[in-house]
């Protein structure tokens, strides 16, 4: 039971420190720091264990959140992690990147600053891993069955734990050379490090899921010929064609896909040589696009010592506070202050881009106008075109959706978004297929991925066997649990 009175006796609400920006600019080390015990004690006291708990509602995987919060009040870090793990195989992942539609929901946000939610939930996290307290399960037996499921992110890992976990003998693809998808090519260190990654890893391998790098399903084996290999096949592909912008000058040196500068950044800070890496060093930076991709490259760019980094969103600046179309328990648009944004930079909005500008097939700047709006679609406004320098120009425009190169040999159909398309029950066209996460959902976040891993895998268990245990957090169907 929560304490009663907590949220009447602590209003404010406290986040964790995050090192400053002079300091965390030179590194690739995460930005936020430790909560102090007495802190997050006071701040998880304010959750008022509410008989409706709406924070539940935000979550796709349902976190227990109010049970943990009390725990985590009363000092039980070891009850907390059986509470959280009891929904979500990686809180370590949503506790540090989760945009927390939880938060949101939370029934504080009324007429106080929410509970800080994801604050709590990577204490939790971190707390017993250093306790010891995050053990491996065995299955107690094997039933025999073979899966394979293609993808290492986050919804392949949570469905392929998952099933490891009932007894089936499961073995995850991934085309790259390390596993873990966009957690380890895609976001940066300065927002998850990768040791976080790669101790979850060593637990899924100790608990007896095979993981086979360097290995491009649809290439070096066909998706027909895992069909056959296997029970079933799980794709968990993601949703990584990036949306281009087909406008003069776009073949000029020095415009890129924002994905192909992260994924470079990300091995460099890996270790790994990157022969003729795209660096933002000494340049005029211009990205396009705002979004989670958008402030990553921001922050990679000031780390690799830009000289200017400027952020160009088509839209208008979203307000700071709800609007009144999107009330409370709604996710709403806000404007976000990511940590990359706190740490320099110039944002403009209403900014479309006509034009990218050259010398010798050499970027050296980009024309942009003010964007009009003109039957509903956004264009530029003539004659407010003006000219930006620019050295690196980042695409970061969102994901059309998934590659479907290969992927037509098991049948599966595409629905009019381009994302794979399946059943009620995760199932594809193909019997014995299944799709999870972003491949099937389009790009979307990665507590998304995790619900529908898991609940992918019931899907799975069930179709193997007849029957299944396991929880089916999400149907593919849900879009938004948040909007009432
Ligand atoms: C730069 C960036 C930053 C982001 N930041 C956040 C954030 O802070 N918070 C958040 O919640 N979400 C964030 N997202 C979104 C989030 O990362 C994704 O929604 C999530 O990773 C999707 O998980 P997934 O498992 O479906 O796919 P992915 O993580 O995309 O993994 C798919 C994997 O499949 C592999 N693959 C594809 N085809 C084949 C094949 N034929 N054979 C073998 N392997 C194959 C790919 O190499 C990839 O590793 C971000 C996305 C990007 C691009
Ligand atoms: S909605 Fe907020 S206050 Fe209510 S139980 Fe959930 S976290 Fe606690």
């Amino acid at each position: 039971m929560a304490d009663p009175r907590g949220f009447m006796k602590v209003t404010e609400r406290e986040t964790q420190p995050k090192r400053p920006v002079p300091v965390r600019i030179m590194d690739w080390k995460e930005v936020q720091e430790a909560q102090d015990r007495d802190t997050l004690k006071r701040q998880a006291g304010r959750c008022m264990d509410c008989g409706i708990p709406f924070c539940h509602q935000g979550c796709p995987l349902g976190n227990l959140i109010p049970e943990w919060n009390d725990l985590m009040r009363r000092g039980k870090g070891e009850e907390a992690i059986e509470r959280l793990h009891a929904t979500n195989n990686f809180p370590e992942f949503t506790g540090r990147l989760c945009p927390a539609p939880c938060e949101s929901s939370c029934v504080l946000g009324i007429n106080q600053p929410a509970v800080t939610i994801k604050q709590i939930e990577v204490s939790i996290i971190d707390d017993a891993f250093e306790n010891g307290w995050v053990d491996t399960y065995e299955p107690p037996r094997l039933t025999g069955q073979t899966v394979a499921v293609v993808g290492s992110g986050p919804a392949g890992l949570a469905a392929a734990q998952q099933l490891t976990r009932t007894g089936h003998t499961v073995a995850v693809y991934e085309r790259d050379d390390r596993i873990g998808g966009l957690l380890r090519y895609g976001i940066p260190d300065f927002k998850m490090e990768k040791e976080h990654l790669d101790r979850r890893l060593r637990q899924m391998r100790a608990e007896g899921t095979r993981f086979r790098a360097g290995v491009t399903i649809g290439t070096d084996i066909t998706w027909d010929q895992l069909r056959r290999r296997y029970d079933a096949v799980v794709i968990a592909t993601g949703a990584t064609v990036p949306r281009d912008l087909p406008i003069p000058g776009r073949d000029l040196d020095g415009v890129h896909f924002a994905m192909d500068y992260l994924v470079q950044s990300n091995r460099a800070t890996a270790g790994d040589e990157v022969p003729g890496q795209i660096d933002a060093r000494d340049k005029h930076v211009v990205i396009l696009g705002g979004g989670d991709t958008g402030a990553d490259c921001i922050g990679t760019a000031h780390r690799q010592q830009a000289a200017s980094v400027t952020t160009l969103a088509i839209g208008q600046q979203p307000p700071t506070e709800r609007a009144p179309h999107q009330p409370w328990p709604t996710v709403p648009t806000l404007f976000e202050m990511a940590s990359a944004h706190e740490e320099g930079g110039e944002r403009t909005f209403l900014a479309s881009t006509v034009e990218f500008l050259g010398e010798d097939g050499v970027l050296t700047g980009i024309r942009v106008a003010e964007t009009d709006f003109v039957d509903g679609k956004r264009v530029p406004q003539p004659g407010t075109e003006r000219d930006i320098p620019a050295d690196l120009v980042l695409l970061s425009l969102g994901f059309t959706g998934p590659e479907h190169d290969g992927l037509h040999t098991v049948s599966a159909r595409f629905d009019d978004k381009g994302n794979v398309e399946r059943d009620g029950y995760y199932m594809t066209a193909t019997d014995g297929v299944f799709a999870a996460g972003d491949a099937g959902r389009g790009q979307s976040l990665i507590v998304w991925a995790i619900a529908e891993g898991r609940a992918c895998a019931a899907a799975v268990d069930k179709y193997l066997t007849g029957a299944t245990r396991l929880p089916a957090p999400v149907a593919p169907t849900d879009r938004s649990i948040t909007a009432l």
